[in-house]
């Protein structure tokens, strides 16, 4: 996947470690949970699994969590749920990672995009409501870099016009709204738990909903469409089951869910360390010219899974290729969160998107560059991924 950091620098002769964009935090405590359901009679569709939902669920305040194999199965069985099929449109930003638009076309449906905010770089509710037709079936809310999006601006386009309202909160657990937290906020909310995510089941999503119609259709869709009435199957016999619409296996183990369980114990501490690398982040680059933070509203709880940060790469006499190649260089891993997803070739071949679709996002992700973000990473670590940028001059000689 694009979004993986590499293993090692591309450079070899390096003296500095490697700091990748985001990494996996895993301690004892989390192998001895796995090691227990190992040795359990359950590997997979047991107990564990529900305990997993329950607590996502009550951490983040909806009433019921469907698990799955990864977050993009996650956004299947999400369009699966508000169903989406065939001639439906659906609004998404193309600031996002790829998965977020293929799930519409998994489903046969048009992913109609939007463009965003230039400021926040997130979905922009004036132009999600100048996208919708006839044909639109649903938005999809993308919490980038972990700050929610204007969900009261959203729910009231979504209820003006019917609309079924998704959030790809891949970015974005623990995060927070005019306080409400996010897994609250839309019909269907999607996190992925890859391991550079806030916790990790190795792969491994969830999607949260209030309605139990929505939880039934994606329970089913995880297990090949078939569905889940106990009380039928008493009465039929144990052998008895329907497969009553089309789906896949998207299961998610036993001893994976004992990892996230395992995990999200440790979500808190390490939303607050997230948090305060941001922030130092924040008062090293307010002295830097030419760089500056993607902006943050003040009615949101950022969640911090990235911090992208906007280069103006022209008034330093250099482009992106130069400036990323002197960081990775220095064993700092940076990347570039996102191309905009309608000019990724698929989508133009398929979608006829071309470039001037998105004009905002197009000039975002001219500067776009997303600096080392992970809870494990010291007050060191910091200084050394700032460095660089304070000393931008040097930089350019380099
Ligand atoms: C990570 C991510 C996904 C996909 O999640 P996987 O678990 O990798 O399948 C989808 N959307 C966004 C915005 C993501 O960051």
């Amino acid at each position: 996947m694009s979004h993986l950091p590499p293993r090692s620098s591309p450079s070899c002769n390096r003296a500095a470690p490697w700091l990748p964009y985001g990494r996996q935090s895993i301690d004892d405590a989390d192998i001895a949970a796995v090691v227990e359901v190992l040795r359990s009679d359950w590997l997979t569709t047991g107990p564990v699994v529900p305990r997993f939902e329950n607590a996502v669920a009550a951490f983040t305040g909806a009433r019921y969590g469907v698990a799955v194999s990864s977050g993009t199965a996650a956004l299947h069985a999400a369009m699966h749920a508000a169903r989406i099929g065939p001639g439906d449109e659906v609004v998404v930003p193309p600031i996002t990672f790829v998965a977020t638009a293929n799930a519409v076309v998994f489903q046969g449906g048009t992913p109609v995009f939007a463009d965003v905010d230039p400021e926040t770089l997130l979905l922009d509710p004036a132009a999600a409501k100048a996208a919708i037709t006839p044909r639109t079936k649903a938005i999809v809310a993308v919490d980038y870099a972990g700050q929610p999006c204007d969900y009261d601006a959203l729910r009231a386009i979504a209820n003006r016009h019917r609309l079924v309202l998704i959030a790809d909160a891949c970015h974005s657990l623990g995060g927070a709204y005019r306080g409400r937290p996010v897994g609250t906020l839309a019909d269907l909310t999607v996190f992925s738990f890859h391991p550079v995510k806030h916790i990790t089941t190795g792969e491994g999503g969830m999607v949260m909903t209030d309605r139990v119609d929505y939880r039934d259709r994606m329970g089913a869709f995880r297990n090949h469409g078939i569905g889940t009435d106990h009380r039928q199957r008493a009465e039929r016999g144990t052998w008895f089951y329907e497969m009553t619409e089309l789906g896949y296996n998207y299961r998610i183990t036993d001893f994976q869910c004992a990892l996230g369980l395992s995990q999200l114990s440790k979500l808190p501490a390490w939303l607050d360390r997230r948090r305060a690398i941001a922030a130092a982040y924040n008062r090293a680059f307010a002295g830097v010219p030419f760089v500056r933070p993607v902006a943050v509203r003040s009615d949101v709880a950022h969640a911090y899974h990235l911090y992208p940060v906007r280069v103006d790469f022209r008034a330093l006499g250099t482009d992106r290729e130069h400036i990323f190649q002197i960081l990775r260089d220095r064993g700092i891993g940076v990347n570039v969160h996102y191309i905009p997803v309608h000019l990724q070739p698929f989508y133009m071949r398929t979608f006829g998107t071309a470039p001037g679709l998105c004009p905002l996002a197009e000039a975002a992700y001219a500067e776009l560059l997303s600096l080392p973000l992970f809870p494990a990473m010291t007050d060191t670590d910091v200084d050394r991924v700032v460095e660089p940028f304070q000393s931008l001059p040097v930089v350019r000689a380099a």
